[in-house]
């Protein structure tokens, strides 16, 4: 095997990554552990180590998501397997999943479905700490699914995953709890051509229109889905918390409120389906 003239600290001198960064594609190009690389920092790598590092260090620089290289992203201490055809899930959708949590706490059992699942971090994460629940989730895209099912296998956890545009194959079934992360970046959002934001899936970010279309899909129909008592929680952007209480409030939801995130921005808002 050829030796490049190269070392570890020769990578992580020239990358012009953050050191995380460069460390972490040490990882996933070398195979080793973090802890390893403190001991191994002057030996020499071979041509293909060498290469290997450059090719990741290439992605990263022309602004790939880490996610994306490394293959997975930690979410609510899981670690998601995730490919370009699932959005990175983000710890801002941690306050969703505890919203549910806080729901599901005192039932002994419940239905419950996510809409637009992508990797499934929101599904599988309530079928882990709420085991006590059945979880349903829908998709449009069978290559999301296919990831989603993928960690479901890792995590071995219990899924039904369908493809489905919202409600489509759930025709005629109720849940105790609703919940969804849907694409609501407008469609004219500057965003959506910069940072992480271009690698991903555009049908996972934008409703290719005000942001909203999707709330007032899921919102005008979930009520013929949920069980008297049942709830709803939906995550949305930043200047959307009103908007979405709004059509709450309209299709006859009680108890419509905001949660703010980490940040102290309303980030989720949900409400209680009560009527008939
Ligand atoms: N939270 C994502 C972002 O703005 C958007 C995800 C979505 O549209 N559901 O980065």
């Amino acid at each position: 095997m050829t030796n490049s003239p190269y070392t570890l600290r020769d990578f992580f001198a020239q990358s012009g990554l953050p050191l995380l960064e460069a460390k972490m594609l040490v990882e996933q190009a070398l195979g080793v552990s973090r802890a390893w690389m403190i001991t191994h920092d002057l030996d020499v790598l071979s041509e293909h180590q060498w290469q290997a590092l450059q090719a990741l260090c290439n992605r990263r620089t022309a602004g790939e998501p880490m996610a994306y290289i490394m293959g997975s992203r930690e979410f609510m201490g899981l670690d998601f397997t995730v490919s370009p055809a699932v959005l990175i899930p983000r710890p801002d959708t941690e306050t969703l999943v505890e919203a549910a949590l806080g729901f599901l706490k005192d039932k002994v059992t419940a239905r419950v479905l996510d809409m637009g699942t992508g990797s499934g971090a929101i599904a599988l994460s309530i079928a882990h700490f709420a085991p006590q629940t059945q979880v349903f989730a829908s998709d449009i895209s069978q290559e999301a699914l296919a990831i989603a099912q993928v960690n479901a296998e890792k995590f071995k956890l219990d899924v039904d995953f369908r493809q489905s545009s919202w409600f489509d194959q759930f025709c005629g079934e109720t849940f105790h709890l609703i919940v969804s992360n849907p694409p609501y970046i407008h469609q004219g959002d500057e965003h959506l051509s910069q940072g992480d934001l271009r690698f991903e899936p555009r049908l996972a970010l934008t409703d290719n229109a005000d942001g909203l279309s999707c709330y007032r899909i899921i919102i005008q129909q979930a009520p013929r889905h949920l069980t008297q008592g049942g709830a709803i929680y939906l995550e949305h952007g930043w200047n959307q918390a009103e908007a979405v209480r709004a059509l709450l409030i309209q299709a006859g939801f009680a108890q419509v409120c905001s949660i703010r995130d980490l940040a102290g921005i309303e980030r989720v808002s949900g409400g209680v389906w009560l009527a008939e």
